[in-house]
């Protein structure tokens, strides 16, 4: 039997500017996810990559007075460059303006649609919101206004191709109830049935070249017109595994795969939901089997904007506190669902809260511990510590309760598995304290002895535990734990802080 398949997505942002925390929360979900398989035996692709054929991009350059190559190339970089600072995965990176793979995958998933007479031409009247790249009826608009960039959309008329959505509802009603193809959290996927429900009407697919500005991938056989930008970036996650160019990676992961999972923000859930597995069934490829929304993040209690600079610049909150203070705010305080507030304070409370306090302290004094009472030799197998039932609980079951969550896309709830070890060795260290059954044994007592080595046992079997179940979530905190627990020539290390304190 072969070990099981999953394919890991991200979205693609548009590099029309640096990338900001939101952008983190996402990447790193995606990570945790994926190193969590990886840590079971699965075998995993996760693929992110930037999304450069917008218009947003060309006007975003413009406005700075740069030439488009240019700009995208210099966002595009900042956005790799959050795989090595926050200890990413990545498997693969797809940009779609540079990528060979991707304009031939984009080109035969046209090709796929239209022999499925799913495209044709249409002359078109509407309201345009070049923020969102996407038509607006006037009912969807706020007093006139795009709800989410707060701005008079254009009105267009131009003749463009059209994608016969239409025709696709009954069948994608029918795969999210099924749950072939599960949407999370449950109100997202309420949201999505009311939207098949309310009537689904063709959409655009293309753009005149010209009000592209040439910045795009013509519509195959017509070059007047360039494939409408959404169109192109949801390819993205068949183009990256060689779609167009007959890649064995795209039999593997995206046929073959048993999971294909893709994580995104709130934004752009009809996107997701809707269009793409809508386009999936019309070029008669698989479905992908997991779509995760999550909610959006404030910074100081404002919305974050990538041209606001609202100072959470996850690049540079990563080189300043460590990928692990980022990581674990992320991870621990933003809710499944419901939007969350970033702040730096927040975040270093956290970090020395829970981990430079309750665990890096519980690890360095366990450690200091056994150095002390015996000379860094771990006893031997010992029968369960008395009063350590619940520790012992807490281990056993983290993993269980770790997948459970991470199956519901609970990143917050994960963490409350892992924390609940820390914080019950903790409670058990002040119960049954350590240093009086040692002055005991020093007096001649030798069942306080063997007390003690029941003890440190059960403690130590903690930190080592806790070592592998944090890796997914730290995975960089995980390796300094395992290497504190790990004797060497018979002996544990010297003491050494896991965490350094940031407040
Ligand atoms: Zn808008």
């Amino acid at each position: 039997m072969t070990a099981p398949h999953t394919y890991i997505t991200t979205t693609i942002p548009y590099v029309n500017a640096r990338p900001h925390i939101g952008h983190a929360l996402e990447i790193v979900q995606a990570d945790v996810l994926a190193r969590y398989r990886r840590q079971h035996g699965d075998r995993v692709r996760f693929q992110a990559g930037t999304d450069d054929n917008s218009l947003k991009n060309v006007l975003a350059a413009q406005a700075a007075d740069e030439g488009v190559r240019e700009f995208v190339d210099r966002n595009a970089e900042a956005f790799l460059a959050l795989g090595p600072a926050l200890s990413l995965t990545v498997d693969d990176v797809i940009r779609t303006s540079r990528d060979a793979r991707h304009r031939p995958g984009v080109e035969r998933f046209w090709q796929a649609c239209a022999a499925a007479g799913d495209v044709y031409r249409k002359r078109y009247e509407g309201l345009y919101c070049t923020g969102c790249e996407q038509f607006y009826s006037p009912a969807e608009l706020r007093a006139g206004r795009c709800s989410e960039h707060d701005t008079e959309p254009q009105r267009v008329a131009e003749e463009n191709w059209f994608f016969r959505l239409s025709r696709y509802g009954g069948a994608l009603r029918a795969a999210i109830t099924s749950g072939e193809l599960r949407v999370e959290p449950g109100g997202r996927r309420n949201e999505v049935l009311a939207f098949i429900d309310g009537g689904l009407e063709d959409f655009s697919v293309s753009r005149p070249a010209e009000r592209a500005g040439g910045w795009g991938i013509p519509v195959p056989g017509d070059p007047s017109q360039v494939i409408y930008v959404w169109f192109d970036a949801l390819c993205n996650y068949v183009s990256a595994l060689g779609y167009g160019t007959g890649d064995d990676a795209y039999r593997q992961w995206w046929v073959g795969a048993d999971r294909r999972i893709h994580l995104l923000g709130k934004g752009v859930l009809r996107f997701h939901a809707v269009y793409w597995p809508a386009m999936l069934l019309s070029a008669r490829l698989p479905l992908p089997t997991d779509i995760f929304v999550h909610d959006y993040l404030t910074a100081g209690g404002r919305k974050i904007s990538k041209s606001s600079g609202s100072g959470a610049d996850p690049v540079a909150l990563a080189a300043e506190y460590g990928p692990d203070a980022v990581r674990w705010w992320l991870l621990r305080e933003v809710p499944r669902v419901g939007d969350a507030d970033f702040t730096i304070e927040r975040m270093i409370a956290r970090a020395d809260d829970e981990l430079a306090n309750g665990l890096g302290n519980l690890v360095n004094r366990v450690v200091a511990m056994i150095g002390k009472y015996r000379d860094g030799r771990v006893p031997g197998p010992q029968p369960v510590a008395v009063g350590g039932e619940d520790l012992a609980a807490a281990i056993r079951h983290a993993d269980a309760r770790i997948g459970a969550a991470l199956e519901d896309f609970d990143f917050r709830q994960a963490t409350v598995a892992v924390w609940a070890i820390a914080d019950e060795a903790n409670r058990f260290v002040n119960r049954v304290r350590p240093w009086e059954l040692a002055k005991a044994e020093r007096s001649g007592d030798a069942q306080a002895g063997r007390e003690l080595d029941a003890v440190l046992s059960a403690l130590l079997m903690a930190c080592t535990a806790l070592g592998v179940h944090l890796a997914p979530f730290l995975p960089d905190a995980a390796v300094r734990v395992t290497s504190q627990c790990t004797p060497r020539d018979g002996r544990l290390p010297d003491p050494a802080p896991v965490f350094r304190r940031l407040g």
